[in-house]
């Protein structure tokens, strides 16, 4: 069997029409799995699944919005349908952010990214296991963040979301590893994404670039590569772990 490839695998990627969710679709098809996909906007979705036609990818898409329950069991529902009860890789990527001293933050603001980040990390896994198991193959990989370690301005309610995707990553690799389900997780760092170019000017990337070795922003194919690797049958004794794609940012003393 060949330690390298994907084929004959079955992949959900939450978040997939823009920055690392697109990349780690597009990642996981190159390497021959077959990936469904979601996200809120419909025209989007629909213009990424067309894309991804026209490159011969074999990707599925469905609406959904991760921070509402009822639409997380849909979107299992449909992946178990459209896999036939049997899924190997769980990429749980969508989430957002806000940036708002502790004392400014409000109860919406604490549920909006606590439901969208943890809460849909935690219950689709859930969702997924009974798939993961069937499937004799699984694994999990969640999309933290550096800010899951490191206190950075303003992310409180975020990093807060992320650290406890970190843990849950750990028990989620103790408590499923009997099923040969491995989860890990990878942590990101500055990533050029739609989410921070907004944020994005001259000034703000100088600065940091010279908080970062690699004196640069990341690129989102630079996280999907590690997320299609921990996939792989050549990961297969790795899990549990925290893996950071971050050009050094967090040893830089
Ligand atoms: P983007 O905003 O660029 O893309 C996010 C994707 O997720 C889009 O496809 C978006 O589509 C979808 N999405 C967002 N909210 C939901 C929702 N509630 N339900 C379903 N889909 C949703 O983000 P990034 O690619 O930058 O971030 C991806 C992940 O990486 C996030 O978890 C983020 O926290 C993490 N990360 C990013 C870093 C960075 O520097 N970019 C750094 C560290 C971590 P739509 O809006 O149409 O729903």
């Amino acid at each position: 069997k060949n330690r390298w490839s994907l084929c004959g695998t079955t992949a959900l990627v939450t978040g997939g029409t823009k920055g690392i969710g697109h990349a780690i679709v597009e990642e996981l098809a190159l390497l021959e799995a077959r990936v469904h996909t979601c996200s809120r906007n419909e025209t989007e979705l629909e213009k990424c699944l067309e894309e991804w036609r026209n490159l011969k990818f074999d990707v599925t898409g469905s609406v959904c919005d991760v921070s509402s329950r009822e639409e997380r069991e849909k979107l299992m529902k449909s992946v178990s349908s459209i896999f036939h009860g049997k899924l190997n890789i769980f990429i749980n990527n969508a989430g957002t952010f806000i940036t708002k001293p502790v004392v400014d933050c409000t109860a919406e603001d604490y549920s909006f990214i606590m439901s969208t980040n943890f809460e849909s990390a935690f219950h689709l896994s859930q969702l997924a296991h009974p798939l993961l198991k069937a499937s004799k193959r699984g694994n999990v990989v969640l999309i933290s963040s550096i800010a899951g370690t490191v206190a950075l301005p303003g992310l409180s309610i975020y990093s807060a979301s992320k650290g406890a995707m970190n843990q849950l990553t750990k028990n989620l690799a103790c408590e499923w590893a009997n099923d040969n389900i491995r989860t890990n997780c990878i942590a990101p760092g500055g990533i050029l994404t739609p989410m921070v170019q907004p944020l994005m000017n001259d000034e703000i990337e100088r600065k940091i670039a010279a908080s970062v070795p690699l004196a640069r922003m990341g690129e989102p194919e630079e996280v999907a590569s590690l997320a299609a690797f921990l996939c792989l049958p050549a990961a297969s004794y790795i899990t549990g772990q925290i893996i950071s794609v971050d050009g050094g940012f967090t040893v830089l003393g």
